[in-house]
């Protein structure tokens, strides 16, 4: 019998920690530490219901579980065969207890690819993850497959960045592995900034291997030795499972020299970067790692041409990366088939904000708003009515009613005057006022634009002094132009993406609720 805890973030802040060690205890006072095996996961995504335990092999699955359970779900379930109901999820529209998670709305739309291992390893075993295939795309890779084919794979499955700007990465890698050098980097943007994601965290907490093992890929690929993650020194738990799962890969002989036997040798290091918004821009991030200010730079050179050091290097994000191992071993075809024409394979997105299935979800691309918000995500808190959802963050827009039914892809996000981005989703409700969420984001860009060139450092900050007479009831007419005057100079002047897209959540709530703009400049009170 394995009983699963999940030790991710949200659910450590729940004392999940606690429950495992309780559960620990009581498995050894009874005498069953032979039979019972307490394993400490990554997040199962449901992080509304956490704490989460999974009885295996039965697949029974508590939520809401406090230290002073543990007792009664080793006496109850594991001695006397009986499920403990008071800590079974109940379905919200029949009332019924469900046992497992299959027969639930938050999971049954769901196709967990980038998250294949998280809730179902100990990320801090290399043994449970090598039982669930890992490090066999990267032996098939260096002894079957060979450069070109694997990067015509990647290619041929559809992968595109899901950092957000959805570059196909199999072009990405063929560019890099093009230009010779003495030397190559593989570097992994681990940068997470969006207010509200965490989707790059949750992978490294709950399966970190997958990512080493997909940047040794890269590195064979394109003829690198050396990888190193950029991430935020504010993820302790993903810092703390990296570390132990690149000294255990090296302890395996899957990291450093003769990986495979063969003359392969490529090793993983990590660099902490202190949180600041603009270094998930890649020549920001690549800037910030050499120990220089974390300010982009004109491109080109392009990274793959000039990037870390001066080598040509290849930067990918965490959830890009996690979706390698399973294209290389499944196939491109699988991968492809999954999906819309031009957005292939699945999305990770965390769902937040006014929702009542708070948590971390993936979806295959093409999959509906209306599927995510009201299916997987279990409608609005409190009976609310829908609002809005913010996607793609500060460099985002917001998405209405209107655009409950499109499919949830690149170019139909872009079109509807918002974007993918890395996979943050704030869903607000009919009590929140459109022009405070764009001043917020405003306020965050203000406090992350790096100050390099004017148009971002300067106009958003007139930007947001306009906004906040708006919403004092100090706004004129002429504001609301100014408003929108100064968004496209930004949106065409700024140097990185950062200042480009700065100014997408004032046009788009401008676009989509002209009222409530209106309201505050014209029914002053
Ligand atoms: Fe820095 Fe903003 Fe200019 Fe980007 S657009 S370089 S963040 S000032």
């Amino acid at each position: 019998i394995h009983i699963l805890v999940c030790a991710g973030t949200g659910c450590s802040s729940s004392e999940s920690n606690l429950v495992y060690e309780m559960l620990l205890d009581e498995v050894s006072r009874k005498g069953l530490s032979g039979d019972v095996q307490i394993i400490r996961t990554g997040c199962f995504g449901f992080c509304e219901k956490g704490p989460i335990v999974k009885v295996l092999p039965d697949n029974t699955f508590y939520t809401h579980v406090k230290p002073s359970d543990a007792k009664e779900i080793i006496d109850e379930h594991i001695i006397k065969g009986r499920k403990v109901y008071r800590l079974l999820y109940t379905d919200p529209e029949s009332g019924e207890h469900l046992p497992d998670s299959k027969h639930m709305g938050f999971y049954q739309k769901q196709i967990r690819v980038a998250l294949r291992n998280c809730g179902t390893i100990d990320p801090e075993n290399i043994d449970e993850a090598i039982a669930r295939d890992a490090y066999q795309a990267l032996g098939k890779v260096i002894t079957e497959l060979g450069q070109e084919e694997t990067i015509n794979i990647i290619k041929s499955s559809g992968l595109r960045g899901r950092g957000g700007a959805g570059f196909p990465t199999g072009l990405k890698w063929d560019i890099a592995r093009k230009n010779i050098s003495d030397q190559k980097y593989v570097v992994c943007n681990a940068d997470e900034g969006d207010p509200g994601a965490f989707m790059d965290r949750s992978i490294l907490e709950g399966d970190p291997h997958s990512i080493i093992e997909a940047m040794a890929i890269c590195g064979y690929c394109i003829g690198a030795t050396k990888g190193l993650v950029y991430i935020r020194a504010e993820y302790p738990l993903a810092v703390k499972r990296l570390k132990i799962a690149i000294a255990q890969a090296h302890e395996y002989g899957l990291l450093g020299d003769n990986i495979f036997g063969t003359d392969f040798c490529f090793d993983v290091s990590l660099k902490y970067g202190a949180g600041a918004f603009v270094c998930g821009e890649e020549t920001a991030l690549i800037h910030s790692m050499e120990g220089k200010r974390g300010e982009p730079s004109n491109k080109p050179p392009f990274p793959a041409q000039s990037g870390y050091l001066g080598k040509p290097t290849n930067v990918n994000n965490v959830e890009t990366f996690a979706n390698i191992p399973a294209i290389i071993l499944k196939g491109a075809e699988w991968f492809s088939s999954i999906g819309t024409e031009k957005s292939k394979g699945t999305k990770v997105f965390a769902l937040a904000g006014k929702i009542n299935n708070v948590g971390l979800i993936e979806v295959p691309m093409g999959i509906t708003l209306r599927e995510i918000i009201y299916e997987i995500g279990g409608g609005i808190k409190n009976g609310k009515k829908f609002k809005a959802v913010q996607t793609g963050g500060p460099s985002g827009g917001c998405l209405t009613e209107k655009h409950l039914d499109i499919p949830i892809d690149y170019e139909s996000l872009t079109a509807s005057g918002s974007m993918m981005g890395s996979g943050g989703m704030i869903v607000l409700d009919e009590d929140d006022c459109m022009v405070s969420v764009a001043k917020f984001y405003l306020e965050f860009i203000i406090d992350e634009s790096c100050g390099k060139c004017a148009p971002c450092r300067i106009g958003n900050k007139r930007m947001f002094e306009t906004l906040r007479r708006i919403t004092e009831g100090k706004g004129t007419q002429e504001d609301l132009e100014k408003l929108k005057n100064l968004s496209y100079v930004i949106k065409d002047t700024s140097l990185c993406g950062l200042g480009q897209t700065s100014p997408n959540p004032v046009l788009s709530t401008m676009e989509n609720f002209v009222e409530e703009y209106n309201e505050h400049v014209f029914d002053k009170k």
